[in-house]
């Protein structure tokens, strides 16, 4: 007999297991090439930031969008953008790709499971990957920003621009890039998540942190959706990159709230 405490689980488990049976079936070769998570953490922010540099480029011409600009008198050009993702597409041809070739000799291949994980495993482990991560690059952020020698080597290159925009988000060094992949690939294994929970959690974390670099206070972007300004989102970072000794956490508000790091935005700024 069929314990009632067990049906939402196996609910649950039928709902992601076609999905996945479709993917293993299909798609094996993709998913199972060590290439595969690069490819859908760089497609994603790709696909991601187009939207917002098309907002960008349209500027006042779209006023239903500029009117939530934060910073409006700052607004991107095509050659910043060019920039920005120029300097992620090296990072990734010239550092993250022959990475992933040299891991090939030294790790096994990675293991995709029959069964796929239920929404609760997903939900449950990629949050616990989101709030460790969250909790990992606070306190590197915030080391950073307090060494001179740190920061100037390390982290400047992504404080070039006072208001962020969505290609922005990986102008990044290679050692904050290698400390953030690293950290990326370690916290899943710690939780032991399912591959379907990674390729989640990189999705996702992703969007989040494009959505911290858009330059838009969006009125239905997830720090909006998510009651109790849990999410610090687009004002908290875009305030980061203004005041660069406040709000060091990417995605969540807490640690920000509980060391006194927390700077709201300041509305109405002035043109420039
Ligand atoms: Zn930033
Ligand atoms: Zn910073």
């Amino acid at each position: 007999m069929m314990n009632i405490s067990d049906l939402p689980s196996r609910v649950s488990d039928r709902l992601l297991q076609p999905y996945w049976d479709h993917l293993l079936f299909h798609h094996l070769p993709l998913i199972s090439s060590p290439f595969f998570p690069v490819l859908l953490a760089f497609s994603s922010y790709v696909l991601f930031s187009i939207p917002f540099s098309v907002l960008d480029l349209l500027g006042e011409r779209v006023p239903l969008f500029h009117q939530y600009k934060i910073q409006p008198g700052r607004q991107p050009t095509s050659g910043m953008m060019a920039k920005s993702f120029m300097a992620a597409l090296y990072n990734h041809i010239f550092f993250v790709l022959p990475s992933v070739i040299i891991s090939t000799f030294f790790l096994p291949a990675p293991l995709l499971p029959k069964d796929a994980p239920t929404l609760y495993e997903v939900f449950i482990d990629g949050l616990a990957v989101l709030l460790l991560f969250d909790t990992q690059y606070y306190i590197w952020h915030f080391i950073h920003h307090k060494h001179p020698q740190l920061y100037r080597w390390v982290h400047a290159i992504h404080h070039e621009y006072m208001a962020p925009f969505s290609w922005s988000t990986e102008q990044l060094s290679i050692p904050e890039l290698m400390t953030v992949g690293f950290w990326s690939n370690l916290d899943p294994i710690l939780f032991k998540c399912h591959p379907l929970t990674i390729w989640n959690i990189t999705v996702f974390s992703i969007w989040m942190s494009v959505e911290d670099h858009i330059g838009y206070d969006l009125p239905w972007t997830l720090n909006h959706l998510v009651p109790f300004g849990l999410l610090g989102g687009a004002p908290a970072h875009d305030m980061h990159h203004q005041r660069p000794s406040s709000n060091y956490a990417p995605f969540f508000s807490h640690w920000d709230r509980i060391f006194g790091t927390a700077v709201p935005l300041k509305k109405k700024l002035p043109r420039l």
